[in-house]
């Protein structure tokens, strides 16, 4: 056994216990109508070990939007697709400002600072949809996911992207102010359209975790043996989730929970605990930096009882 404690499950079950009695449970994102919707007293949490063995509380199977816990998969296919030539088109350092400011833009002549704010996953999905429609584009990052959580049933929450589409001007603006750099190549209605639909993906914290879980594996996805991407490129997808994947709040969430992590406005977050698990939180409720307050203080628990920060027990 590769040092997963056995008593992984009670672990996870008593810390969704105590969430569940906690009465702090942040804010819910609203800036896009759809998302306001979801219960703040929703909470879930799955771990997926090396073995497969999976040790899942609450609300781990009820599907949520995940966000931009898509960027990290969209990072990945574009990679695949152009290979290091991506870093020409977006930075690797943390922004230090918010997940949609534009002030950097300005700065540093339309290169976003990172692939995991939104300007630089909208440069990113502008890669993953040339030469492609927008629809094929679209199905191939969900296919994607698919694929990495063996679950066809995962699916687009059309309501919350039609939502984010009819609201989403502050994106609007940071693909248009791109675009007069020259760093969007297609129209940027195509490049918005397919981001606020990747971004509207819907998954359980059970499947998130599963999707994970070649980042926790140098590159391999152990449910299907398969290499996904190379080993050295799953580690650097990891370090600039470590630096960048929580945006402002990233530095606290690496001092509290010390693991690689991307968080959504949905109140999801991945974490990769390297060699050992993909584990998937789900609390609707957001920091002011918009990232899910009880998911991050979950982690935080987690890893402390476990030892599983990468930076020593
Ligand atoms: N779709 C959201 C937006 O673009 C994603 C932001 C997030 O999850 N932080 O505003």
């Amino acid at each position: 056994m590769s040092g997963t404690p056995p008593e992984l499950q009670d672990v996870v079950a008593e810390i969704a216990e105590a969430m569940r009695r906690r009465p702090d449970r942040g804010e819910v994102a609203t800036y896009i109508p759809e998302l306001a919707r979801a219960d703040p007293e929703a909470f879930g949490l799955a771990v997926i070990d090396a073995e497969g063995r999976v040790a899942a509380a609450g609300d781990c199977d009820t599907p949520f939007s995940i966000q931009s816990i898509s960027k990290v998969f969209t990072l990945t296919l574009a990679l695949g697709m152009v290979g290091d030539r991506l870093w020409r088109r977006v930075g690797r350092e943390p922004s230090g400002s918010p997940f949609n400011s534009i002030v950097q833009l300005e700065r540093e002549c339309g290169i976003p600072r990172n692939p995991f704010i939104n300007a630089g996953a909208i440069a990113v999905t502008d890669v993953i949809l040339s030469g492609h429609q927008p629809r094929e584009a679209l199905g191939d990052i969900l296919r994607f996911l698919q694929f990495l959580a063996q679950d066809p049933a995962i699916a687009i929450d059309e309501s919350v992207a039609a939502s984010e589409q009819r609201t989403g001007f502050r994106n609007s603006a940071l693909a248009h102010y791109m675009k007069s750099f020259g760093v969007l190549d297609n129209p940027v209605e195509y490049t918005l359209g397919v981001y606020f639909h990747h971004c509207a993906i819907a998954m359980s914290c059970r499947q998130l975790a599963g999707a994970g879980r070649f980042l926790a594996h140098s590159g391999r996805n152990p449910a299907t043996g398969l290499q996904v991407i190379s080993a050295e490129r799953a580690r650097r997808i990891n370090a600039v989730m470590l630096t960048c994947g929580h945006y402002d709040g990233s530095g606290e969430f690496a001092y509290r929970v010390g693991l690689p992590g991307k968080s959504g406005v949905g109140g999801g977050i991945l974490a990769i605990a390297p060699g050992k698990a993909s584990i998937a939180v789900w609390s609707p409720g957001l920091d002011a930096a918009g990232n899910s307050h009880l998911g991050r203080i979950a982690l935080e628990m987690l890893t402390k009882r476990l030892g599983w920060s990468i930076f020593g027990a």
